[in-house]
């Protein structure tokens, strides 16, 4: 009777634990002008996503640039001041990132985007002299960041539209990493960061938009199976103006020729545990297109990173570090280092 009664509380006190342990917490935010969901396990989860919740808002509050309370807009208008020291990481990483790649990816591209109308959703094809006049303002190197004091160069003003989602993302893997939270996913706005594996122990899986805008985020051309990982993907169909001809011009916009880029390349996806370098070489990418890219694959020594290249025609290509976890009907290349 004894044993019976004993293995009956264990039973129970096994079914409590593994119950508070797979504990899921699920969230919808609206915010950086894009749906998100943070979805994690554990005891903790809900604690972690009020905290993850509250961190993104406060994210977006500062980063908004067109909200004129926030300290970027505050930031662009002034020419310099402070920002929270919640940002002043991302800006410094972002200075990095624009010098290794070149000034692919360049924070100081505001005043493009805004010249070709993106904040007003009114395009604007800008004409030479225009373009003359705002191309020598790119140039991230101008800009200098003490702790979290920054001074801008002469009429320059920042967008961190490019690199804010995948740090959101970082900052939300830290949340979970301290609330001992061992598995979840987070999708922000399509760019999705796992932490861990499934509460089953397999790995999650991760789709790969098609590159069109009727396709986006409904119709998939691969998965990735991810645990730890980020996939952060950059497309020009993901936002676009249309020109009177039915041309379009998308958001992704070259600081070289001022045009949204035309490198050859419909869709880059970067794979890695840095969701902040992800996100901001995704965009960098598909400035330079595959040949440039691949050989700054090649060279690159900071932390790992994958990639997932769609070309105009369609072609696809993948370099070897995901080969294993890639999966697709359609044919694809492996680049090798
Ligand atoms: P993503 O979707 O991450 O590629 O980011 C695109 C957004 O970053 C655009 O909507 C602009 O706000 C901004 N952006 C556009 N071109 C660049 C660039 N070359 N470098 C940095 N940010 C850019
Ligand atoms: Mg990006």
């Amino acid at each position: 009777m004894k044993k019976i009664l004993t293995i009956t509380v264990a039973v129970g006190i096994f079914l409590m634990c593994s119950c508070t342990r797979n504990t899921e917490d699920v969230r919808e935010i609206f915010a950086m002008d894009t749906y998100m969901t943070v979805k994690c396990y554990g005891e903790n989860s809900k604690k972690a996503n009020d905290e993850a919740e509250e961190m993104i808002k406060l994210l977006d509050s500062i980063l908004n640039v067109e909200s004129d309370g926030s300290d970027i807009y505050a930031l662009n208008e002034n020419g310099g001041g402070t920002v929270g020291e919640e940002v002043s990481p991302m800006i410094e990483k972002a200075l990095v990132i624009a010098s290794q790649t070149d000034g692919a990816f360049d924070i100081s591209i505001r005043p493009l985007v805004k010249l070709w109308g993106f904040p007003e959703g009114v395009l604007h094809i800008p004409t030479d002299e225009e373009l003359e006049e705002v191309l020598p303002l790119i140039d991230s190197s101008k800009i200098k960041l003490n702790g979290s004091e920054i001074t801008l160069g002469e009429g320059q003003s920042v967008d961190l539209g490019g690199i804010a989602k995948g740090y959101a993302a970082d900052t939300v893997a830290d949340i979970y990493r301290d609330n001992g939270v061992v598995s979840g996913i987070i999708s922000l706005g399509g760019n999705v960061l796992t932490i861990g594996s499934k509460p089953d122990g397999s790995a999650w899986k991760v789709g790969i938009s098609v590159p069109d805008k009727d396709g986006a985020g409904t119709d998939y051309f691969a998965v990735l199976s991810l645990r730890g990982q980020c996939v952060i993907t950059s497309g020009g169909y993901e936002r676009y103006l249309t020109g009177d001809d039915g041309q379009i011009y998308h958001h992704i916009l070259d600081p070289k020729t001022g045009y949204p880029s035309k490198s050859g390349l419909k869709s880059v996806s970067i794979v890695s545990t840095d969701c902040t370098l992800a996100d901001a070489l995704s965009t960098a990418v598909f400035v330079m297109g595959y040949d440039r890219a691949v050989e700054f694959w090649r060279e690159y020594d900071g932390v790992a990173f994958d990639m997932v290249l769609v070309e105009d025609a369609g072609d696809i290509f993948i370099t070897e570090g995901i080969k294993d976890v890639f999966s697709s009907e359609e044919s694809f290349t492996v680049i090798e280092k």
